[in-house]
C-alpha cells in the first residue's frame, strides 16, 4: 500500500486550485485514530519545543503562524494546546480585534507590520490581515473597490516577509454549522464559558454562506507557495490540535534550525570555578 500523503501535503490548498467548502468534510480525520492521538501529538509538541528552543538560539529565522476560522473554530484552543509547547519569549501572540479609531485612521496592514517576528521568533497571529477580506467584505465596513484589491496587496506584503526571511504558515479552521451552534450552546450553557459568548454572534452565524464565500476568496486567492492555507478539519479538537502541530514541527524541521557555535573553543572538561 502506498503510504499515506503527510497532513501537510493532505491539507494545503495548492496555488490556483478551487476550494469548496460546502463539501469539505470538517470531522475528516485522516486515517488518524482518537486512541492514538494524544501520544502522537505529545510527541509533536516534544518535537516544537525542540525546534523552537534552536530556532530561537540560532536567531536566524523567523516565523509567522496565522489562525483564522468562524467563531467558536478553535483559533484560541488552539494557540492553548499547541503552541504551548514554544518557550513564551521567543513567541509573541498577537490577537486581532476590531480596529480602534486609531488603527481605522491608517491602512489595513499598519497594525499588522509592527507584529510580523524578529530574528527567532515564532509570532501569532490569532485573526490577522485576513479580517480585511472576510467581516470587512462580509459586513461591507469598505467599498468592494477597496477590499477587492486587497488579495494582490496582501500576497505582495507577504511575499515581501517571506523574500526577507519569514516562513508563513496559514491555517484556516474549518467547523461545521452544527458544531458551532453545540459550541455556542456549550458557552451559554457553561459558567466558565459564558464570557466568550455575545449574541451579536448569532447575527455573524446569520450570514454563514457569505462568510463561506468570502473564506473561499481568500483561500483560492492567497494559498502561495511561500504562504500556503492550510484548510483543517476542525470539528474534533483532539485532529485539529494534533494537523496543526504536526504541520509547524515538518516545517520548522525544514528549517534544521540549529544551535550556535560557542564562541570560543572550550576546552574539553573544563571546570567552571
Ligand atoms: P474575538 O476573536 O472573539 O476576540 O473577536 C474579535 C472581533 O474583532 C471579531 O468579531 C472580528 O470579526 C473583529 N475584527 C477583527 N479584525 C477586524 C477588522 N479588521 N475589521 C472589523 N472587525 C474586525
Ligand atoms: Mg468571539
Amino acid at each position: 500500500m502506498a503510504k499515506a500523503p503527510s497532513l501537510r501535503e493532505a491539507l494545503r490548498v495548492r496555488p490556483g486550485s478551487k476550494v469548496d467548502l460546502a463539501t469539505f468534510d470538517t470531522g475528516a480525520t485522516h486515517g488518524r485514530r482518537k486512541d492514538t492521538a494524544a501520544a502522537t501529538l505529545a510527541k509533536d509538541l516534544d518535537r516544537l519545543t525542540s525546534l523552537q528552543d534552536r530556532l530561537w538560539a540560532e536567531g536566524r529565522h523567523r516565523v509567522l503562524i496565522v489562525l483564522q476560522g468562524i467563531d467558536a473554530a478553535g483559533k484560541d484552543g488552539t494557540v492553548r494546546h499547541v503552541m504551548s509547547a514554544f518557550n513564551p519569549m521567543g513567541c509573541p501572540v498577537t490577537s486581532f480585534k476590531v480596529p480602534t479609531p486609531r488603527e481605522l485612521a491608517h491602512d489595513y496592514l499598519w497594525r499588522v507590520h509592527p507584529n510580523v517576528p524578529g530574528d527567532g521568533e515564532i509570532a501569532i497571529f490569532n485573526r490577522s490581515h485576513y479580517e480585511d477580506v472576510l467581516v470587512v467584505r462580509v459586513h461591507g465596513f469598505a467599498p468592494k473597490e477597496r477590499w477587492s484589491k486587497r488579495y494582490d496587496q496582501i500576497n505582495a506584503f507577504e511575499r515581501m516577509l517571506v523574500d526577507e526571511g519569514t516562513t508563513i504558515l496559514k491555517f484556516f479552521l474549518a467547523i461545521s454549522k452544527d458544531e458551532q451552534r453545540q459550541r455556542f450552546q456549550d458557552r451559554v450553557d457553561d459558567p466558565s464559558k459564558r464570557w466568550k459568548f455575545r449574541m451579536g454572534d448569532l447575527d455573524e452565524r446569520k450570514l454563514w454562506d457569505e462568510y463561506r464565500a468570502a473564506y473561499e476568496d481568500m483561500l483560492e486567492k492567497t494559498s502561495t507557495d511561500g504562504a500556503p492555507w492550510f484548510v483543517i478539519p476542525a470539528d474534533r479538537n483532539w485532529f485539529r490540535n494534533l494537523a496543526v502541530a504536526t504541520i509547524v514541527a515538518d516545517t520548522l524541521e525544514d528549517l534544521d534550525p540549529k544551535y550556535p557555535p560557542v564562541e570560543e573553543d572550550i576546552p574539553k572538561g573544563f571546570v567552571v570555578e
